[in-house]
């Protein structure tokens, strides 16, 4: 199945054309949000990246299974087994369980995918529904030679495993230099080697969470959840393993590490990584403090904000970018986008309202090649939204009288449209809805009004009062009745 698809290679520094190892079905892996806070929009800049990716995979007939984790145990606030456990921590800064920390901000999280319109993946899986099975993997490993067990703690063995295979195959980083610089960290005495990292981590007497495991009381390291997961639900090897491009250099390439340890196998055939959205050119984090929260941006209550966006302008912003670019946070910026997206949307909305002509003077097929095009080149969604401008232009011209479209390229426009902007980039007509909540209130009220001049005071007070009931307030006035949302 050739479907022309391009994608660009962590792996190999390149863009190779997709092949799924058992098409139509790709199976494809994305590292989940970490649920002890909530998400930022640096976070939802990689979530949406791979929705536009998972979508658009569908769209050219695959079959995917797409497996998300939530990550909600095992994070220490240093990648390198350093730091407090990020869980443990909230919940006593909260007052809560950690699991109460876990479900809040995993029902956070889907609420805010909810709002960019994105769809929930096939499998979510948790890192604390899967201890048994990240047991069994490290099980593996140390029985393969590459783990070993000091004190109730268990360790990967980087450099036994670098002697057979690449550690640094991700990042291309020099293994020496990086043995050079690693600075000495807590526990280092216990490890053999300074680029060893925890496969399993013993339990203090205080420790929130653990688990029994055949090295005692612990709980597992950060890495190890991916690889069991990914290889319990898309096999040692699977299509396309996903994340954003600060997990490559520590989390991804110790998951390679880990499953190839198991398995003898590189897990995933192509490895995916968004670039990161910055405010001020500084990487947005929980742990820097700038990031901004989705409902700060949509209420505009930040200091940096001058107004509040909506969510389809703030993905339109994200969408203009390409998902492999750095994207800069700015008021004018978004305030271009959202200028775009109404442009975009104000067009579309004319689509139902088009005269068609015998004549026809646009080349819809060739348009929806250029999209094809745009989006087999590594998923270029900016290239792909000019085309969609393109678009916006044929439907201008048409509805000026300043050129004609026939039935036939107009079904196609309609079909194009539906499909790249609406299933693709997933985008919503904001107001769309408000307009049909005041094409049915409009109906409501001349019902109201008619009961009324029939002296049906029964039915007008009914109407009134169920509308007021579900937060609607009728204003009765000399032009008429009016409403508003109380
Ligand atoms: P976390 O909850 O920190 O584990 O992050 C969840 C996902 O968001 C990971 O794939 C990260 O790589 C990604 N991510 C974190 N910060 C940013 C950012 N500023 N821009 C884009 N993606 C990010
Ligand atoms: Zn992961």
């Amino acid at each position: 199945m050739n479907t022309g698809l391009q994608l660009y290679n962590t792996l190999s520094r390149k863009k190779e054309l997709f092949q799924p190892l058992n098409a139509p079905n790709v199976g494809m892996y994305v590292c989940g949000p970490t649920v002890y806070s909530d998400v930022h929009l640096g976070n939802c800049r990689t979530f949406i990246s791979f929705d536009l990716i998972f979508r658009y995979l569908k769209y050219l007939g695959f079959k995917v299974r797409y497996v998300r984790n939530i990550t909600d145990a095992g994070h220490l606030e240093g990648d390198r087994d350093e730091g407090d456990d990020k869980f443990a921590k909230r919940a006593k800064l909260e007052q809560l369980e950690p699991m109460e920390i876990v479900q809040k901000y995993t029902l956070g999280f889907h609420d805010v995918l909810r709002l960019f319109n994105t769809l929930p993946p096939s499998i979510e899986p948790t890192a604390t529904g899967h201890i048994i099975e990240q047991i069994e993997m490290i099980k593996v490993i140390i029985n393969n030679g590459y783990g070993y067990e000091v004190g109730g703690n268990v360790y990967f063995d980087v450099e036994k495993y670098s002697k057979e295979y690449n550690y640094t195959i991700l990042t291309n980083r020099n293994l020496e230099d990086m043995l050079n610089n690693t600075r000495e960290l807590g526990g280092q005495d216990e490890k053999r080697g300074r680029l060893d990292f925890a496969l399993w981590i013993k339990a203090k007497p205080e420790t929130l969470m653990q688990w029994q495991s055949p090295w005692g009381l612990g709980f597992p390291g950060w890495h190890i959840e991916c690889s069991a997961m990914s290889a319990k639900y898309l096999g040692a090897e699977f299509d396309i393993h996903g994340g954003g491009m600060d997990l490559a250099a520590t989390h991804h390439t110790n998951e390679i590490a880990q499953s190839e340890a198991c398995s003898h196998k590189q897990p995933a055939r192509y490895w995916m990584h968004t670039n990161m959205l910055t405010v001020n050119g500084t990487r947005m984090s929980k742990s820097a403090g700038n990031g901004f929260l989705p409902h700060e941006l949509f209420t505009g209550e930040h200091p940096l904000l001058r107004k509040g966006y909506s969510p389809m302008t703030v993905k339109f912003f994200m969408l203009q970018a390409h998902y492999r670019s750095t994207l800069d946070f700015s008021n004018d910026a978004l305030d271009a986008s959202e200028k775009g997206f109404r442009r975009l949307m104000s067009a579309i909305s004319l689509l139902d309202k088009l005269s068609v002509s015998e004549q026809n003077d646009f080349d819809i097929d060739a348009l929806k090649v250029n999209c094809i095009n745009a989006m087999n080149d590594d998923f270029n969604s900016p290239i792909l939204i000019a085309e969609l401008f393109e678009a916006v232009r044929i439907i201008n011209t048409v509805y000026d009288g300043k050129g004609k479209i026939s039935a036939e390229s107009l079904e196609k426009l309609k079909v194009l449209v539906n499909d790249f902007v609406f299933d693709i980039l997933a985008l919503k007509d904001e107001d769309a809805g408000s307009n049909d909540l005041s094409g049915i209130l409009d109906m409501v009220i001349n019902l109201r009004t008619e009961a009324k001049a029939n002296k049906d005071y029964a039915t007008s007070d009914k109407i009134r009062i169920g509308l007021q009931d579900l937060g609607i307030q009728l204003k009765d006035g000399k032009e008429g009745t009016t409403w508003n949302k109380a």
